[in-house]
């Protein structure tokens, strides 16, 4: 029930906002991702990505044209924030998606009714600044993409890459909250304490030298669990109420340095950035797939962790890439360069299994929690999610078609992710973007 398909994901479905209809639009009537916005300097906004367009959703509240659990879910992110629409949970969330869809719509009353009312709807995506889609309240970042395990441990033990325990428990740290921000921000490369690169082994104090990006998927949590009471795994599903693009920003010297023994702290809590829309699970429903297969010789599952629905669609088909764009490349009016991409299928645990693991001692989530997968590689070189493991420790550099090379971020340098999903018989759905430009110390 949770994965259901509905008239919400007929391909057929044309909405009269015509951008959203262009192939390859990441945001078609099929998406109807969730955000927040502000018009000049307006109050921040709940809205609707539709094609380049934005639908306000206070704006279509007040003109009638939202009822029972949608316009419930629409007053709940009155304070320009949508904690309280996700802690809702899943009814609300999909009464807006039937009703913002038949809105929508080019065919239909509702639709002909809302785009005689098109001028006071919809915004110009691009006249409106994107905010942060929730207070994030608390930030846990995952390690559940095997493949960077493995790739990054390589570099630290080669014989034995994998810790004894990542086939039985889903590791994390907890993360920093006060530093994400909303993609299109500038990074500044953060000074730390490291051992300078080639040189004598006595740390000293300044600017990062390693500075790196992680492709990762954030999950946003719903209504959360009382202290105390673990979410079962059956359920753990219904706590993840959107998804978005994550870059866990490292600063891989200082990281290095100061993760032993209780993981990483200033390496990686300068800044995180996530993609201003939230792909919700409904949307997300046709390109469910189950989890990766583990390997003969795999442990399966704990109890706690296994559910056999989660098991046959708890994972997700989601194609990601990552874009750099160096400063001599815009000078040049150069586009940019897709450097990395990967897929979220390759992650070995499943997002009810990183909520029923983090919950399983007593902890409790709360609405507007942030998740982080994990960076998420693959198999091949060009699945490697970070300039640690795709330069192998800054050993062999990413050659550029305008003859730069990089190994580590350089100042100047933007990091776009994108990410889509495609399945026959479906709408393509996209991410939209999650950026940010390094700038110096
Ligand atoms: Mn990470």
């Amino acid at each position: 029930m949770m994965y259901e398909i509905d008239e919400t994901h007929d391909q057929n479905r044309r909405s009269w906002v015509a951008s959203a209809n262009r192939a390859g639009a990441d945001f078609p009537i099929q998406n109807l991702p969730l955000g927040v916005f502000r018009l000049g300097g307006g109050r921040p906004r709940a809205g609707i990505a539709i094609g380049d367009m934005i639908l306000d959703l206070p704006a279509a509240l007040a003109a009638g044209l939202l009822e029972g659990d949608a316009a419930l879910a629409v007053l709940a992110a009155a304070d320009g924030r949508l904690n309280a629409l996700l802690a809702l949970g899943p009814g609300p969330r999909r009464a807006l998606r039937r009703q913002a869809a038949a809105l929508l719509d080019a065919d239909g009353a509702a639709g002909r009714l809302a785009q005689a009312q098109a001028s006071s709807l919809l915004h110009a995506a691009a006249e409106c600044e994107l905010l942060l889609p929730v207070e994030v309240r608390n930030y846990t970042d995952f390690y559940a993409g095997i493949h960077h395990a493995r790739a990054a441990g390589a570099l630290m033990m080669p014989d034995n890459p994998l810790p004894p325990n990542y086939k039985w428990v889903p590791i994390a740290y907890h993360g920093r909250a006060s530093s994400v921000r909303v993609s299109g921000g500038e990074i500044r490369r953060p000074q730390g304490q490291r051992r300078p690169v080639g040189q004598a082994a006595a740390p000293a104090f300044g600017p990062c030298e390693r500075l790196d990006l992680e492709l990762e998927l954030g999950m946003l949590m719903g209504a959360g669990n009382p202290l105390g009471e673990p979410v079962p795994i059956g359920a753990a599903h219904e706590q993840v109420a959107g998804y978005c693009l994550l870059n866990d920003w490292s600063a891989r010297d200082v990281q290095f340095w100061e993760m032993v023994p209780l993981g990483p702290f200033l390496g990686k809590n300068f800044s995180t950035t996530i993609s201003p829309w939230v792909v919700t699970p409904e949307a997300l429903a046709p390109f469910r797939c189950p989890a990766m297969p583990r390997p003969d010789g795999d442990p399966a599952p704990l109890a706690y962790l296994h559910d056999a629905a989660d098991q046959g669609r708890g994972g997700m088909d989601i194609g990601l890439a990552v874009w750099l764009s160096t400063e001599k490349m815009r000078v040049a009016g150069a586009a940019a360069q897709l450097i990395i991409h990967s897929n979220a299928r390759h992650l070995y645990w499943t997002p009810a299994q990183m909520v029923a693991h983090h919950t399983s001692g007593g902890c409790n989530l709360v609405p507007g929690d942030l998740i982080g997968s994990g960076t998420i590689s693959g198999p091949t070189r060009a699945e490697l999610s970070s300039l640690l493991e795709l330069t192998a420790g800054g050993t062999d550099p990413v050659a550029l078609p305008n003859g730069e090379r990089r190994t580590w971020l350089e100042d100047g340098d933007e990091i776009t992710f994108t990410a889509r999903c495609e399945r026959e018989g479906f709408a393509g759905i996209g991410f939209g973007r999650c950026s940010g430009r390094i700038v110096a110390s």
